[in-house]
This record gives structure tokens, C-alpha cells and sequence, in this order.
């Protein structure tokens, strides 16, 4: 497009190029112009001015810059209209829902009051090549910074009660076990009190507190006195198993988009530049388009796996070595990682196996976590039966946020049996 023709444009169909940005960065579908609100000047100049030009896309995270900087009346707000709601994970210190869903607001009104009392200060907000230094300035001081950022959350939640921006409501653990079918069965115990960081527990009737485990490992004690085999699972042995069968679809040369891509260690510690591991990565890696993209490719890897157990077993075994860094990108490096990933396919088989690595290709950066903590399974005289995946809860415990979505992903596409197991406190007894 030309740039008369690109100055003619009204931009009337603007979308967010990443939500998850403080400063957002609007898309025009007509004219592709990537822009900025004026009504965010100040966080442009003075907050964020290395993020001001540029972006990452969320879905291809490939990076896209700023075409049109400060243009007025392009967000939400000043076109009138409520903006999406994206409300952040709870994390430690933002756990209350105006935190959550306000946390753009929180975040730029709270810069916009502490610019005004920086300059109230005679401090300059920014450096003498006119940079903007606020991020820097508001780490200096930190209490001012706070202070304003507690009367920020208070008139907030005041605006809130009076006339809400977003609809806080939303499905409940039991609402959405319930409409994915999972079914949930129930275990009593013993606690142990009072806790020392994680819940521990005891079988009913015994005083034995040197054999008190976590909820995890005693429902798993409990299946395995009920005859069935259990491996503690979670999430990473799922990365290890990603990586090792699919690093060949993943960094296939033939893939236009792999580009040299370096990384710090994983095995703790400060790493230099001298440390970090290189290898090839789609730029794209990880989200839906990369499936999309090369989808042709995607098929013709997955139908390339055998499907006898021997045959797979042997090729994880082979390729364990080839994926190496490709394991390491994704932190499922350890050794334990590589053997429950390995143990994965024996129980599962190749046909299921193959199920969850299209379930990850299709978008790993938002099914990579929320896997249940156990698999459970009877061994009989016909090898592997009567599978089921078990997310163990202590009574008062609510779902994560990955495990809802993985709970509503199973149920959707992947459909692994999957069932809830509940401890619950039936009696208590106090640690000596
Ligand atoms: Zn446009
Ligand atoms: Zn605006």
C-alpha cells in the first residue's frame, strides 16, 4: 500500500497486536499501520520508551514495529468502547480480581500520578539525551511509588463498585468439572498440623507422623494398596516427550523460518554470554500459526512415527541425544524428565502419544501446563489397562488457571480419562 493511500485510511478495523504489552500496540486490518494511542504519550515517552516502537505479535510472537506513533483516537477508551478484558494469572501480590483485571489501569494511572509527583519533587523524568527514565526513577522510590500505587487499587475498586468496567464473573471449579464430566472421588486422611509450607498427611487411625507424605503421594499410596501401578507425572515429562519426537518437525532445516536462537543454561546459576546454548528455532515457535504454517509437514512427521510399541520405544531411545537442546529450551532436561516421558509411551502406547503431540503442536505455549499430577493404571496379564489421569486436590485447594484449561482441552480434544481425587481432613493431629 502507498503511503497516501495509507494516510487516507480510517483505520476502522483495529485489533490488539498483544494483549499482554502494558502499552498496547493496535493492528489496522485495513491498511496493516501498526499504531499507538496519544493518550498514551506520557507511558510512551517516559515508562516504557524501548517498548514504545515495538511489539510482539501474541500469536506468531514475531516481532512488529510501530508504523504510526501517538495517533489520537485509536484505543478502546478513546473510541468510546470497553476494552477486552485480559485479566492477568493471580500471582503473588495481585491475586485480588481488581489486580487481575485491572492491572493495565493499575499500572499507567499509577505512573501518570507518580510523574506528576516526581516533577513536583524537581525530579527529571528523563536523562539528558531526553530518554524517559520513570521505571528507573519509581525503583529509587519505591515507597512513594507504592503508596500511590495503594490509592491507584483503592479508587479503583471504588470505580468498580459504582460502575464496573469488566464482568469479574466466571465459572467456578465445580461448574466447570461438571461440564467436562470429570468425575471426582474422595479420600479422607489425617492431617498433620500445624503445616510446614505443603500439606502432609497420614492414613486415618495412624499416629505415625514420620510416614506423612503430601496429598499427591498419598492418594497414589492408596491406589497402589488398591493394586494399581501410579507414576507421579505433572507437566514435564509431557515437555521431554514433545521434544524428543517432535525436534525433527520442530527445527526441520527445510523450514524458512528457524533462525539461530541462544539461551541461558538450565542447570542454575548466573549464565554469561559465554554460556548460553545455541540451536535453531522457528521464529513462531510454539504458537498456533507455526502449526499452521507448516501443517503439511506437521502431518507427514506424525504419520513418519511407527506405530509398533518396540519400534517407537527405540526411536524416543535414538533421538533422545538429537533433542538434547530442544529439551533444554523447554526445561524438561533432567534425566527423570526423559524416563517418565519414555515410561509415557509404554503405558499410553504409540497411538495416544501421537494424540497428545498434535494436541501440542497445535498451540504448545498454551497446553504445555496444567497436566495432572498422576497417571494411574492396572497392569493385568494383557499388558497396560484401564488408564486414567488423577489431579489430586486437598480439600480447601482450587483448580489453577492451567488446569482449568487443560481440564476444558482434554475434554474438548484430547479426551484422556481424567478424574479429580479429593482428600479431604477428617481428623487432625498435632506435630510434637
Ligand atoms: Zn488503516
Ligand atoms: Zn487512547
Amino acid at each position: 500500500m502507498k503511503n497516501d493511500e495509507r494516510a487516507a485510511c480510517q483505520h476502522a478495523s483495529l485489533s490488539i497486536v498483544n494483549p499482554h504489552e502494558l502499552l498496547w500496540k493496535y493492528k489496522c486490518g485495513d491498511c496493516q499501520a501498526v499504531l499507538t494511542c496519544s493518550c498514551d504519550e506520557e507511558i510512551a515517552l517516559y515508562v516504557l520508551p524501548h517498548q514504545a516502537a515495538r511489539s510482539i505479535d501474541a500469536q506468531t510472537r514475531i516481532p512488529v514495529q510501530v508504523t504510526e506513533p501517538l495517533v489520537a483516537g485509536v484505543c478502546h477508551e478513546c473510541r468510546g468502547k470497553v476494552p477486552p478484558a485480559f485479566p492477568a494469572r493471580p500471582h503473588r501480590g495481585a491475586a485480588s480480581l481488581v489486580h487481575r483485571f485491572y492491572w493495565r489501569e493499575i499500572h499507567k494511572e499509577t505512573n501518570h500520578r507518580f510523574i506528576q509527583w516526581a516533577k513536583g519533587e524537581g525530579l527529571s523524568v528523563t536523562d539528558p539525551d531526553g530518554v524517559g527514565v520513570v521505571m528507573a526513577l519509581s525503583h529509587q522510590h519505591m515507597d512513594a511509588y507504592k503508596g500511590i500505587e495503594q490509592t491507584v487499587v483503592r479508587d479503583i475498586r471504588e470505580q468498580h463498585e459504582r460502575q464496573p468496567k469488566y464482568d469479574f464473573s466466571r465459572q467456578s471449579d465445580s461448574d466447570i468439572l461438571a461440564a467436562c464430566k470429570v468425575a471426582t472421588e474422595e479420600y479422607s486422611a489425617c492431617y498433620v498440623t500445624p503445616t510446614r509450607g505443603h500439606v502432609e498427611v497420614i492414613p486415618l487411625g495412624s499416629a505415625d507422623i514420620e510416614c506423612a507424605v503430601g496429598v499427591e503421594e498419598f492418594v497414589a499410596q492408596q491406589l497402589r494398596q488398591a493394586g494399581r501401578q501410579v507414576m507421579l507425572c505433572e507437566s514435564r515429562p509431557f515437555h521431554a516427550l514433545y521434544a524428543t519426537l517432535m525436534w525433527l518437525w520442530v527445527q526441520d532445516p527445510r523450514d524458512p523460518c528457524n533462525r539461530p536462537a541462544g539461551f541461558g543454561g538450565r542447570s542454575g546459576g548466573d549464565v554469561g554470554q559465554d554460556d548460553l546454548i545455541w540451536t535453531i528455532l522457528p521464529e513462531d515457535f510454539g504458537s498456533p500459526v507455526h502449526a499452521t504454517r507448516r501443517a503439511g509437514a506437521l502431518e507427514e512427521h506424525l504419520a513418519s512415527l511407527p506405530c509398533e510399541m518396540e519400534e517407537f520405544l527405540w526411536l524416543f531411545d535414538y533421538w533422545t541425544s538429537h533433542a538434547e537442546k530442544l529439551r533444554q529450551y523447554l526445561w524438561a532436561h533432567r534425566a527423570i524428565d526423559v524416563e517418565r516421558g519414555r515410561r509415557l509411551i509404554e503405558i499410553l502406547g504409540p497411538t495416544r502419544v501421537k494424540g497428545i503431540l498434535r494436541f501440542l503442536a497445535d498451540d504448545y505455549w498454551g497446553r504445555y501446563l496444567g497436566w495432572p499430577d498422576l497417571i494411574s493404571w492396572d497392569e493385568g496379564a494383557h499388558g497396560v489397562a484401564d488408564i486414567e489421569f488423577v489431579e489430586v486436590k486437598s480439600s480447601s485447594d482450587k483448580l489453577s488457571e492451567d488446569q482449568r484449561d487443560w481440564i476444558v482441552n482434554n475434554h474438548e480434544s484430547l479426551k484422556l480419562p481424567f478424574k479429580v481425587a479429593k482428600v479431604h481432613r477428617v481428623q487432625r493431629i498435632v506435630r510434637p
